[in-house]
Order: structure tokens, then C-alpha cells, then sequence
């Protein structure tokens, strides 16, 4: 397999703190990599690397096979675009004017290119609205936008819908999509929004106190995920007694939910539990998916 980028026990230290601890991951090329890990795992430091504004303190990494530590690096580096934490615009200009300074960043010759960008994320008619007016999904393709500039094949979102309403997540769910099936774009997406990128990730690294605690494929993962009715009832207490007696396997979530692994008889379990004045609220199929793998190799939930 061909990777994009390849990371080799990679250490970030602040004084004493191991922000990366070891970490060694591989991003393969045309992947959606979901980069998942609580808040202060070292998400960002493993980015700010990788885009070369900070150094490692040990180990290194390859883009697109070449070393951190090589000249080239900064070759490499133009391959690649990044959106971290809030987006790099500048609010008193149109989405046009950011595009055509970030060219000019990039030393890029002429403006070729920029309605097709603007086209892309779906800011083609923004006319001379500043992105200061814009909402925060048009600020977050906006910035998409200027990390396309310069045409490069792998791009690093930094928790890219954190703050979104719905339609903006769509919208930034969409875009992702299009980018990497129609033009064949690497992404690495650090998130802990797990159903989101549950929807789009085709393979994930799970991050915890500065190392990989799990490499996985979406594929490898729906083999390990099994099938699961969700259930909410007025009481688990009740539910958990009952199926207990029938001798059913099941988890319980909290007060109201619970994932039973086999297909009960809804009719019959209804009438029991209305013996013990307990109430089917919900039935619902469920994939044991992204967020138990988590729990499980995390420990816990990140509730931030
Ligand atoms: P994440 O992106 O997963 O939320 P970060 O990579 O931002 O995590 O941070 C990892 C840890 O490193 C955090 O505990 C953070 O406080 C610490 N950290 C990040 N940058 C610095 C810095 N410049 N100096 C000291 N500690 C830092």
C-alpha cells in the first residue's frame, strides 16, 4: 500500500510533557483517515509536525515518502493543505480576495483556478460579501477553499465541523466526500465527533495520551462491529431483570437505553415488561460501531 504519510515514534516533549508519546501512524493514499482522541491527546501537536510549525523532539515521519529531516520536505509540504483550529481567513475580505492572497502567498503566478475553487466548496456567489459576514459552515469552506489553493493532494482538517449547525455539516460531510472520490484527495481529519466520522472515515487512528492505541480500517472495523437492537425503555432496571431470565446478551447504556445483541420478540418483551409497569419507548436497529470501539479502547466517553 502506498501511504501519504507515515509517522515513526514520533515525540513532542514540553519540558516534562509528553504531548506525543511514541506515535506511530499511517495515513494511506486516498484515505479519509479519521484521527480520533479526547481533548489534549495530542491531536494538534501531530499536525502542527506534519505542516512544519513545530519540530519532533525524537523520532520522524515521511510525506509522501520523504523524511522530515530531508530538504525536500518542504516539496512534500506544497502537496499539502491544512485547516487548523479556526480557519485562516481574513474576515474583511471576500472569499475571492482570500483565495487570490493566498496565491499570492504561494507565490503562484497567476489567478487561474480560484472560480473553480470557489465553485468547489460552494461559495461561487458570495459576491462582495466579507467572510466577517458569513456563517461559521461558509467560513469553514472558505477555509477549505484557501488550503486547496497551490492543488494539493492531501489535506489535514483540524475538527473541521466543531461548532456547526446541521446544514453545515452536511455541507463540510459533502464537500469532504467530493473532494476525495472526484479528485482523489488524501484526508486526515482529527475529530471527536464520532458518528460524523463514522459517516466518511475509511480508516481511523485512535489517539490517547500521545500514542496509537488502535490502527483500523472502516472495513476492518464493521467486521468486529456486530448488530444490535437499541431499545429505550422507562426502565433498564426492569429491562435488564427480564432479559436476564430469557437469557439474552445485552449492554445498558444508561436509565432509559439498551443494546440487546439478538433479535427479541418485541411483542412478547413488551408484555412482560408492562407486568413490571416498565414501557417500550423506541426500537431501533444499531450498529455496535465507531463509539463502543472507542469506549473500549479509551476507557470512557469524551463528554467535551
Ligand atoms: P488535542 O489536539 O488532541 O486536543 P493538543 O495536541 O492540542 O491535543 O495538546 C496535547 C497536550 O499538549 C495538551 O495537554 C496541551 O495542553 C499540551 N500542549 C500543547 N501545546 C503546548 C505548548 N506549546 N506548551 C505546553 N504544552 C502544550
Amino acid at each position: 500500500m502506498e501511504y501519504v504519510l507515515k509517522t515513526n515514534s514520533l515525540c513532542k516533549y514540553y519540558k516534562d510533557f509528553k504531548a506525543l508519546n511514541g506515535l506511530t501512524m499511517n495515513v494511506p493514499k486516498g484515505a479519509i483517515y479519521g484521527f480520533v482522541g479526547k481533548n489534549g491527546s495530542g491531536k494538534t501537536t501531530l499536525i502542527r509536525l506534519v505542516c512544519g510549525l513545530q519540530f519532533p523532539t525524537s523520532g520522524d515521519f515521511e510525506l509522501y515518502g520523504v523524511k522530515n529531516t530531508e530538504k525536500s520536505i518542504s516539496k512534500s509540504r506544497r502537496r499539502m493543505g491544512a485547516v487548523i483550529e479556526t480557519p485562516a481567513v481574513c474576515l474583511d475580505m471576500t472569499a475571492e480576495d482570500n483565495l487570490k492572497q493566498q496565491y499570492r502567498i504561494l507565490g503562484l503566478p497567476c489567478f487561474d483556478g480560484i472560480q473553480e475553487i470557489l465553485k468547489l466548496v460552494g461559495l461561487e456567489d458570495t459576491g462582495k460579501k466579507k467572510a466577517g459576514n458569513f456563517s461559521l459552515g461558509m467560513r469553514q469552506r472558505l477555509g477549505i477553499a484557501v488550503a486547496l489553493c497551490g492543488n494539493p493532494d492531501f489535506l489535514i482538517l483540524d475538527e473541521p465541523i466543531n461548532g456547526l449547525d446541521p446544514q453545515g455539516i452536511i455541507e463540510i460531510r459533502e464537500l469532504i466526500l467530493k473532494l476525495n472520490r472526484e479528485h482523489n484527495i488524501t484526508f486526515l481529519i482529527s475529530s471527536h465527533i464520532l458518528d460524523e466520522l463514522s459517516r466518511i472515515a475509511t480508516h481511523y487512528g485512535f489517539i490517547d495520551k500521545g500514542g496509537i492505541v488502535r490502527e483500523i480500517s472502516a472495513r476492518e472495523l464493521e467486521g468486529i462491529c456486530r448488530k444490535c437492537i437499541r431499545i429505550t425503555v422507562t426502565s433498564t432496571a426492569v429491562l435488564s431483570r427480564l432479559l436476564d431470565d430469557i437469557g439474552l446478551e445485552y449492554t445498558i447504556i444508561d436509565d432509559t437505553h439498551a443494546d440487546i445483541y439478538a433479535k427479541p420478540n418485541i411483542t412478547q418483551l413488551s408484555l412482560e415488561l408492562a407486568k413490571e409497569s416498565c414501557e417500550i419507548l423506541s426500537v431501533e436497529e444499531h450498529d455496535e460501531s465507531l463509539e463502543s470501539v472507542y469506549i473500549s479502547l479509551m476507557g470512557g466517553v469524551d463528554n467535551d
